[in-house]
């Protein structure tokens, strides 16, 4: 039975990424406020927001700074665009805050309200960029098997997911998907983790040349794929797909829309995994969620040829009403200022180690394939039997049932493609709560197992 704000929920909404029938019978957790880690729904229960929103609230739920920071803006100036010439001092400080911090060389700095957005514009340039420099033919974007990089038309088209493309017509002309660089369900029996990394740099390779390289614009990757199932590349991974991308002077897009920020225990996921992107998306954690906000960080190459390029056609035709929003530069600016001042990412390297060990732990558990992940992330991968690693039927959706346990054990965590559940707290969690964060998805694994059991699934 709905209750009054559900029925009227279901009447009006449609919710992203949701089952839309199944909601009209469910309707949907209303949640009401927040307060560090947590968030409390309407009827006052408190849930443990065990994904930082969508990867996102990397301060928590109740920071006053930067609800000042919007405040104060908005009182001053809430809105003024940047185009044709005009700016404010919140996007200068932000674009001069990100460049400093930047993990490679970054020359520009151009802003956009999401992560989708922000890899859409980075296909736009390079398409532009290699208009710019003479090769035309030099377009086409190679993106990863279960990568995410977002909805919109184009970014929708990188994501390597069936559920993003399927009846939507996607992905456009002109993307290409390589290996996923997933050791536990891709490698061959024997295979080392360095024996797999060459081969997939061998597979991209062997797709550069298929499709002839004078055609092959621009890699893109996630430090760790999220949303794809949180999928750590093997070692030497980067170098060996670097190495590559250099033969053929393909650009290489990273996208740090989830690892931007300390969520890898640096500053950048990239610092962390030996990887040298050209360019990089960030959005989520860098306003810590508390308004919309992305960014491509744009190299001096890339710049210089938007230049060429636009001086050719009088204008860079290019630009959302919303990119570098006052309101959100000035949160984001406090944002990077909190995380500096507080010694975030510090903090991170050292909670580490106490949530590697509970990550580590769950592999004990009877369903549990693999418990991977990096830093404050982690995908745990269900299976029917652990020793064949074989699945249980999509169909069953097991991870969106242990889900629905975590809810019921008042955590909050998310389901994704491969049957896996996705951990990705606040930056600011503490020990006490990572413990009670793995001791109540202990609890909901365990309830999952005894449906299991009692469903004859095994
Ligand atoms: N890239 C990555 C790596 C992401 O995880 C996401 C969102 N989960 C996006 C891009 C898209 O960002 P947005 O939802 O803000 O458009």
């Amino acid at each position: 039975m709905l209750t009054n704000l559900q029925a009227r929920d279901v009447e009006t909404l449609v919710h992203p990424y949701t089952n839309l029938v199944a909601i009209r019978e469910t309707g949907p957790l209303i949640l009401e406020r927040g307060q560090g880690v947590w968030v409390h729904d309407v009827d006052g229960k408190p849930y443990l927001e065990g994904m930082a929103g969508l990867w996102c609230t990397a301060l928590g739920y109740n920071n006053e700074e930067l609800v000042d920071a919007a405040a104060t803006q908005m009182r001053k100036l809430p809105f003024t665009h940047i185009f044709g010439g005009k700016s404010h001092d919140p996007a200068i400080e932000l674009a001069e805050k990100l460049k400093e911090m930047a993990p490679v060389p970054i020359s520009k700095v151009f802003f956009t309200n999401s992560g989708s957005e922000a890899n859409d514009t980075q296909m736009k340039l390079v398409w532009y960029m290699n208009n710019a420099l003479g090769r035309p033919k030099k377009k086409k974007i190679i993106s990863r098997m279960r990568a995410y990089h977002g909805v919109t038309i184009a970014s929708a088209s990188l994501t390597g997911l069936a559920g993003n493309h399927n009846d939507f017509d996607l992905p456009i002309a002109g993307v290409r998907h390589t290996t996923c660089p997933h050791y536990y369900r891709l490698a061959e029996a024997g295979e080392s983790e360095e024996e797999f990394a060459t081969r997939l740099a061998a597979d991209l390779e062997a797709l550069i040349i298929a499709e002839g390289p004078e055609t092959v614009a621009a890699f893109i990757a996630e430090p760790v794929m999220g949303a794809g199932g949180v999928i750590v590349p093997p070692k030497t991974y980067y170098p060996k797909i670097q190495a590559v991308l250099k033969k053929y002077d393909v650009f290489f897009i990273g996208d740090e829309v989830i690892t931007g920020f300390g969520r890898l225990g640096t500053a950048f996921g990239s610092e962390a995994m030996e990887m040298q992107p050209d360019s990089i998306s960030i959005a989520k954690a860098l306003s810590s969620a508390y308004q919309p906000i992305g960014a491509v960080m744009i190299p001096e190459l890339m710049y210089e040829a938007m230049l060429t390029e636009s001086s050719k056609l009088g204008n860079f035709g290019h630009g959302y009403t919303y990119s570098g929003h006052p309101v959100a530069a000035a949160v984001a600016v406090k944002t990077l200022e909190i995380y500096e001042r507080e010694r975030i990412f510090e903090r991170v390297r050292a909670k580490i180690p106490q949530f590697d060990a509970r990550r580590a732990a769950l592999e004990d558990h009877p369903l549990v394939g693999e418990a991977r992940g990096k830093g404050l992330v982690a995908g745990i991968e269900l299976v029917a039997d652990k020793k064949t690693k074989h699945q249980f039927d999509p169909k069953l959706g097991m991870a969106a049932k242990c889900v629905a346990f975590c809810q019921q054990e008042g955590l909050i965590l998310r389901n994704v493609f491969g049957d896996a559940v996705t951990i990705c707290p606040p930056l600011v969690i503490s020990p006490a709560e990572i413990d009670e964060l793995f001791d109540r998805l202990t609890r909901a694994l365990d309830k999952t197992l005894d449906y299991a059991v009692r469903e004859n699934l095994l």
